[in-house]
């Protein structure tokens, strides 16, 4: 998997001070999509056991409340095994302690199958519809169709 960036400071994406990570690829195509350069999967660079260490050691800051993962499309099916690889990760090294939240444009539902979401305390769903855009600042989505939907006590991970 490529990764278009890694921020260890982020305040916009979910809630508190996250470590977000930008996947690269997505084949949804929005129209009006905020990140178009985002849809190539060679975009970026390769995602490395060095950026693992990174992301990891970047949430191990007390005041870091957790990882965001973002696109592109994590839910990418190309995606999927390294998305896998790194919430469990984060899980091994800090169990409930940091939020996993996760942006993907598919509907929950038809994603719900995968283990990663074993893993992932918020799920934000839904492609973006440019007619149902969100003008408010301070939303975790972009459309008004997308849903903010809580996993944490419906799906427990081992
Ligand atoms: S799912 Fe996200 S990244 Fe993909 S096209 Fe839609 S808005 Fe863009």
């Amino acid at each position: 998997m490529n990764y278009i960036g890694l921020s260890t400071c982020d305040t916009a994406n979910g809630p508190g001070v996250r470590v977000s990570l930008f996947c690269s690829g997505c084949t949804l195509h929005c129209k009006g999509c905020f990140n178009e350069e985002s849809w190539d999967f060679c975009a970026g660079r390769p995602f490395t056991d060095e950026t693992l260490k990174t992301l990891l050691d970047a949430l191990e800051e007390p005041f870091v409340d957790g990882l965001s993962l973002l696109g592109g499309d994590p839910m990418e099916e190309a995606n999927q095994p390294e998305v896998l690889r790194i919430v469990k990760a984060v899980r091994e090294r800090f169990g409930r302690s940091k939020t996993v939240w996760l942006w993907t444009g598919r509907k929950y539902e038809k994603v719900a199958d995968s283990p990663i979401f074993d893993y992932v305390d918020t799920v934000v769903d839904g492609p973006f519809i440019e007619h149902l855009k969100v003008k408010e600042k301070g939303c975790w989505f972009g459309s008004s169709n997308q849903r903010v939907i809580p996993l944490r006590d419906v799906r427990q991970s081992a």
